[in-house]
């Protein structure tokens, strides 16, 4: 059987995002085809008949992997590797489960749907994007693509620069054509008017088409202006995602994904000072 290393992310000054998966295929030859790719045997008719080696999936299946981008500090986040801690907040283990039947009933049950996955920073959001992302590309042979909401903006906007010569259409295209997107932090760019336009156009296309999208975000999945509150309770609320993205585009989320609502303490934070202090 033909071995691989794991892929690996290293900043990469050519291509779109400043990061770039790379495929490293060890060069090791399968054991049962020879590296030929095709496992052939005589038939009791004594004819030779093949079939592809089982080694040709497994390549197919890093190539997928190697094409959805995903950042190397999240390429051990599994659905298996989500961890619900002890007297973790149910919500939870309500997200790890609905994310498990997500990629059970994909596609065909699931009808063209996504993920909107909220909470605040470090309750493991993109550990179960990810985790689902990584099932659809290994699993179901789907074609994935993560992408950071604020890195794609600051390309978009890179790209606007005469000397760069990537266009704005060569940056969305990836991101139309996914079947499966990962667009993780929305609402994380302050928002403007040109950010709810290209928000709208990333959102809209995907819907139209019936294409999944899979999204973490740290606002809370309402409306702008904090309808309905005093003037001090304006002044003191959090921002929602509705601030961030707009109204139109919130119910549009609404529309397009399953909302996955995520809470308990920063994990990250938690594995810093573990780390820190032993
Ligand atoms: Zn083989």
């Amino acid at each position: 059987m033909r071995s691989f290393s794991t892929f690996g992310h290293e900043v990469c000054t050519g291509c779109l995002r400043g990061q770039c998966a790379t495929l490293e295929l060890d060069m090791t030859v399968c054991s049962i085809c020879e590296g030929v790719g095709l496992v052939r045997w005589m038939d009791a008719a004594g004819n030779w008949v093949s079939r592809p080696c089982e080694c040709q999936e497994a390549e197919r299946e890093q190539k997928r992997i190697a094409a959805a981008q995903i950042p190397a500090r999240y390429k051990d986040c599994t659905l298996d590797t989500f961890h619900i801690y002890h007297g973790a907040d149910r919500l939870l283990g309500a997200a790890l489960t609905t994310a498990r039947r997500f990629v059970d009933e994909y596609p065909v049950d699931t009808g063209g749907k996504g993920l909107l996955f909220t909470g605040s920073m470090g309750v493991g959001k993109t550990h179960l994007a990810v985790g689902v992302l990584q099932r659809l590309v290994r699993e179901r042979g789907a074609k994935g693509l993560f992408c950071d909401y604020r890195e794609l903006l600051k390309s978009i906007q890179n790209s606007y620069n005469p000397e760069v010569r990537t266009t704005e259409l060569e940056l969305l295209k990836p991101v139309f054509a996914a079947e499966v997107l990962v667009l993780d932090d929305l609402g994380a760019q302050k928002p403007n008017e040109w950010v709810w336009d290209t928000v709208a156009l990333i959102l809209n296309t995907r819907y139209n088409d019936r294409q999944t999208t899979i999204i973490t975000t740290n606002y809370s999945d309402l409306p702008a202006g904090g309808g309905g509150l005093s003037d001090p309770e304006r002044a003191a609320r959090e921002p929602t995602l509705g601030d961030r993205i707009g109204d139109r585009m919130l119910s549009r989320l609404a529309e397009m994904c399953i909302q996955v609502k995520m809470a308990g303490k920063d994990c990250r934070q938690t594995e810093i000072k573990r780390a820190r202090f032993g």
